[in-house]
């Protein structure tokens, strides 16, 4: 059928190469999202994770492209709606690494209710944001992460809006991971992807990935010169108001690393007593004759 991407998924990854997807990315040349990619294939190598045990889902926007151009069990949703789907497959069966791929309109705008209420619920997912603070798919208009005063196609005399701060809402909103990357720094990234795919609730990673097409501001050198490791500067983990405190900071020093961790969260999962005791719930059995299964079905066509 047209649009179905089948991945070879039987395979046991010895390198990053056996996380490339059947498709090339189409991104322009210089797109941040290329480091974001060979991140997370880096990660799921160090895991030990194999494509079969991974579903990667995405909404709608350049980065969104992302579950074609990587091995593993993929969707491509609606735009804004991937923490949803990812909510549902996540407790079909709660054995899979869900990761949840996409940008900030997509996620911040778009679906922003839902990245609110993911982080509420602290479904265990990991949510992979590639902030290029536009809307590039579109061909550059203004999106919730773009800078006041920003010129767009969409703003010609300059925002007049406050940016959206995506570490501090999600702390705010009860996420129990919460970290921001650079899409250039691939060790560092890598590192960020891994913690949050073994923390047990939602995690964030999200990146400063530029996009040198549409957004001429934020670009490569401006981040370059700004990052600093909050490794570097003994950042207390468990501190969410030093966490809220360090994301605001967007001067001369803009930090990145892993701002805030609960690490003895309950995820969704955990606290579903129907999850705990026999397997995934897509491996058991409905409990309905062939005759009740046809009826519910008839009623929602
Ligand atoms: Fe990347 Fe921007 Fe090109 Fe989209 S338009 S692929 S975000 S560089």
């Amino acid at each position: 059928m047209d649009g179905i991407i089948t991945h070879d998924l039987v395979v046991e990854p010895q390198s990053v190469n056996d996380f490339k997807g059947k498709v090339d990315p189409d991104w322009c040349p210089g797109c941040g999202d290329f480091g974001v990619l060979n991140s997370l294939r880096r990660a799921c190598v160090d895991l030990g994770l194999k494509p079969h045990e991974i579903l990667t889902i995405s909404g709608i926007g350049c980065s969104s492209n992302f579950p074609g151009f990587f091995n593993s069990f993929g969707m491509h949703t609606l735009h804004g709606r991937a923490l949803a789907v990812a909510t549902g497959t996540k407790m079909a069966n709660h054995e899979l690494t869900v990761i949840v791929t996409g940008g900030d309109g997509d996620g911040f705008g778009i679906g922003g209710n839902h990245f609110t209420h993911t982080a509420r619920r602290n479904v265990d997912l990991t949510y992979i944001v590639m902030d290029n603070q536009i809307y590039g798919l579109t061909t550059g208009q203004l999106s919730p992460t773009s800078n006041k005063d920003m010129k767009t196609k969409s703003t010609p005399f300059g925002s007049v809006e406050s940016p959206y701060n995506p570490v501090t809402a999600a702390i705010m909103n009860g996420a129990t991971f919460v970290a921001r990357g650079f899409s250039s720094d691939i060790k560092q990234l890598s590192m960020l992807m891994q913690k949050a795919i073994k923390h047990n609730g939602f995690s964030l990673v999200t990146i400063f990935s530029p996009c040198p097409t549409f957004n001429r501001d934020n670009d490569f050198n401006f981040f370059k010169s700004r990052v600093k490791k909050l490794e570097d500067d003994d950042h207390d983990t468990s501190d969410w108001k030093a966490a809220c405190e360090k994301a605001m900071e967007w001067d001369d020093t803009i930090y990145t690393g892993v701002f805030f961790q609960d690490k003895e969260s309950e995820s969704l999962g955990d606290l579903e007593p129907i999850l705990g005791k026999g397997g995934p719930l897509c491996n058991r059995p409905l409990g309905l004759s062939g005759e009740q299964a046809d009826r519910i079905i008839a009623q929602m066509m």
